[in-house]
């Protein structure tokens, strides 16, 4: 059967990086997620990806204790870079070639981002992690997500999150949540369901990128999704 998707962005939040811990990086689980991405990529499906940071440092949650808002979101920005190395590690033990690109520079480390030399590393089949969000506070790694989405022209941008998809109200509060499959941009911001924020939303939805909303801690679903073709999670388009 036909690949539903030739290139995606997958964000990994940094709480799947944390595992059952919940802080942290828990380098089991991150080398239990990096198995199916590493099965996807091989399968020569072109993967970038964006990680967050959340298990280490999340901006806000320093600057409710008394921190400056702009140092707090440049070490959550660093956050991001550590987990991305963790990831490279793990995809490269795998035999997966793979780039990390920060968008703040430390050219010791890593690449800075180049757009056009991300998009010539995923035609080469290497997986391109893109770390330290945006380059600047005031912004979140989902809005880093759909930003280099729209730059290096992916059909569709994966959320990967702990729950199965999108619901009609939090369903961990309600037990009669429904789960949406499908929904529109408009719907999604009618109804008011939390997917990204709204810089992030914003911008998929003006660049008209799909969004697929899924449970990437269940076994297998990364598979199904791009090379089985099947419906997982849901989907905002
Ligand atoms: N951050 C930032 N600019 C960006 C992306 C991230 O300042 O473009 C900071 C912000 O403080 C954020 C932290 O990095 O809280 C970690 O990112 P995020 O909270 O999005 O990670 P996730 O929740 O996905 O793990």
């Amino acid at each position: 059967m036909k690949r539903p998707y030739e290139r995606v962005l997958l964000k990994l939040s940094g709480e799947i990086l944390a595992g059952h811990q919940g802080f942290g990086l828990d380098l089991e689980a991150v080398a239990g997620i990096c198995e199916e991405i590493a099965e996807v990529a091989r399968s020569g499906v072109s993967v970038a990806m964006v990680v967050g940071g959340g298990n280490i440092l999340r901006g806000q949650q320093a600057v409710q204790k008394g921190m400056e808002r702009a140092q707090a979101d440049t070490m959550g920005m660093l956050a991001t870079v550590i987990n991305a190395l963790a990831l490279q590690d793990a995809l490269e033990r795998l035999g997966v070639s793979t780039r990390v690109q920060t968008a703040v520079e430390m050219r010791q480390v890593a690449e800075p981002f180049i757009r056009r030399r991300a998009i010539r590393h995923l035609e080469k089949g290497r997986v391109v992690i893109f770390a330290a969000g945006t380059g600047s506070p005031y912004f979140s790694t989902d809005t880093a997500a759909a930003l280099r989405a729209s730059e290096i022209g992916v059909e569709c941008l994966l959320k990967a999150t702990k729950v199965d998809g999108i619901y009609d109200r939090d369903p961990a509060l309600y037990p009669d949540a429904r789960r949406l499959p499908r929904v529109t941009y408009q719907e999604a911001l009618q109804m008011q369901l939390k997917i990204m924020d709204a810089a992030a939303f914003a911008l998929c939805q003006e660049n008209r990128i799909p969004i697929v909303v899924f449970d990437v801690l269940k076994q297998g679903n990364l598979r199904k999704l791009l090379l089985e073709g099947e419906q997982v999670g849901s989907l905002v388009e």
